[in-house]
């Protein structure tokens, strides 16, 4: 039924003809009816279009394509056969090179709306063959009949089985096979989501890009694998170059894939990945950058906003298992890494012993507390590097920055809109955006991060 709203120009259900002008952030089509804006998900920039409206709210509404009136210029055909079905990419259906446009323009559009900044953005770094960059695969296991084990089917908590992930690194849909043939011969309980009953949630797999190794990890909804020895074997015995085979507790009823608790079944209970001459430790539940070949580009964009000459002190605040308070080390006096987990932090002091590197500390604690404590017994720093999750940074640290007077602050960002939102406090308090440089690491995906520099221009 038509829901009439006399004041909105469109109506839920009625058929609209739309010019697609750009991507917003999740990836979706938008447009305007009237001067009213409408998403349309699938849809390529200079697309027409005719698309139903499915929801409606005050600023804007949502409509499904019908048909393509007129098609892009832009548009191929995707690679993946799943993926119309499958979330993981929203882009596959647009060339590359549009993909670089459309992700700075997301970062252009977010630093203008939500930060009011009218700044330059750098053409976005590229990779050269976009495909089989990720790290890392997540997948999650059920039982529909028989096992599944492969990808959510969009909106739903449906498992489809995958073949073959053409951004995964092509170890990772092997070792996945394999282990879903094992699980599926030895009859182990599989995790029912419905009723929080039976045992594997999950299979997750990183793969060293630089050694090659491989750690499986079993996501469990209890402590006791059956026939673990069995299991043990037989991924050993099918999954060449494995190198650790993990079990992760997680009981909780909830979205999350890891728990706080891992035993280890075999082997090592880490990777071990290098970067730029540097090895590092990554255990199963510290975060690495899945794009690994992409993450050089990235540092060194990082290093090169620093600016360091071999006396500086550093901050790098949200470090991870320290992989840039290393990286940059070499070219720096000191550099104080701040992480909130603790299996992080314990990585990174692992990761300096490692590389022989004794210019640097890491603390435990959440950055919004640590840094302005810091900050009162006088901590001084020539350059702070923040690299946040997806919420940004909490204004506490923004405003313990600013009483630093740091001269340089280097922003990493997976998120343009909180990106914009904190480079807008920033820029309120004495600091200019400089440069902004965002780099793909994760192609056919709408994600985009984004390193910015910014500079002290008021004492
Ligand atoms: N810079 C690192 C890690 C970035 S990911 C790298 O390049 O690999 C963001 C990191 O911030 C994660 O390791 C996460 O555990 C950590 N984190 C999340 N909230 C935090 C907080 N409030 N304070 C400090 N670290 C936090």
């Amino acid at each position: 039924m038509k829901q009439t709203n006399t004041n909105l120009p469109v109506a839920k259900g009625q058929i609209v003809e739309i010019n697609i002008e750009r991507l917003n952030h999740d990836g979706e089509g938008v447009g305007k009816v009237d001067g009213f804006t409408v998403f349309v998900p699938g849809t390529a920039p200079e697309d027409r279009v005719s698309a139903k409206i499915i929801s409606l709210q005050k600023t804007y509404a949502r409509a499904l394509v019908q048909e393509i009136i007129n098609e892009s210029p832009h548009r191929i055909a995707p690679t993946c056969a799943h993926y119309d079905d499958c979330g993981g990419c929203q882009l596959q259906h647009i060339n590359y090179e549009q993909q670089l446009v459309i992700k700075r323009n997301i970062v252009i559009d977010a630093l203008r709306r939500i930060g009011g900044l009218d700044v330059p953005v750098h053409p976005v770094l590229g990779m050269a063959e976009p495909w089989q960059y990720r790290n890392k695969a997540q997948v999650p296991v059920g039982m529909d009949g028989t096992l599944k084990a492969g990808f959510y089917e969009k909106r739903t908590h449906k498992i489809v089985d995958l073949d073959c992930c053409h951004i995964q690194h092509p170890s990772n849909d092997l070792v996945v096979h394999a282990v879903r043939a094992i699980l599926k011969k030895m009859a182990i309980p599989i995790y029912d989501e419905k009723n929080h009953t039976g045992l594997i949630r999950h299979i997750v797999v990183r793969t060293s890009f630089s050694t090659g190794e491989i750690l499986v990890i079993l996501v469990t909804n209890g402590r006791k694998l059956p026939r673990q020895n069995d299991v043990v074997e037989a991924i050993r015995k099918n999954v060449d170059k494995v190198t650790g085979i993990v079990q992760n507790i997680n009981m909780k009823q909830a979205n999350v894939i890891l728990g706080n608790e891992d035993i280890l079944l075999w082997g090592k209970s880490y990777l071990q990945e290098s970067l730029d001459g540097l090895s590092f430790h990554v255990s199963p539940r510290s975060f690495f950058q899945v794009n690994t070949l992409q993450t050089d580009a990235l540092y060194a964009k990082v290093r090169e906003y620093t600016a360091l000459t071999g006396q500086e002190t550093v901050y790098d605040l949200y470090c991870g298992i320290g992989t840039i308070s290393l990286y940059l080390s070499r070219y720096a006096g000191k550099v104080i890494g701040v992480e909130l987990v603790n299996a992080a932090v314990k990585d990174a002091q692992k990761n300096a012993e490692l590389n022989g590197i004794t210019n640097v500390e890491f603390h435990k604690g959440a950055a919004e507390q640590l840094v302005p404590e810091r900050l009162k017994k006088g901590a001084k720093a020539d350059v702070v590097i923040v690299d946040p999750p997806r919420k940004g940074c909490d204004e506490r640290l923004l405003s313990a920055m600013v009483s630093m007077k740091t001269s340089r602050i280097v922003y990493v960002s997976c998120n343009p809109a909180t990106l914009a939102r904190d480079l807008k406090y920033l820029t309120g308090k004495g600091y200019a955006v400089t440069e902004v440089q965002p780099v793909d690491m994760f192609p056919h995906t709408s994600h985009v991060e984004t390193v910015v520099l910014m500079s002290r221009v008021k004492e």
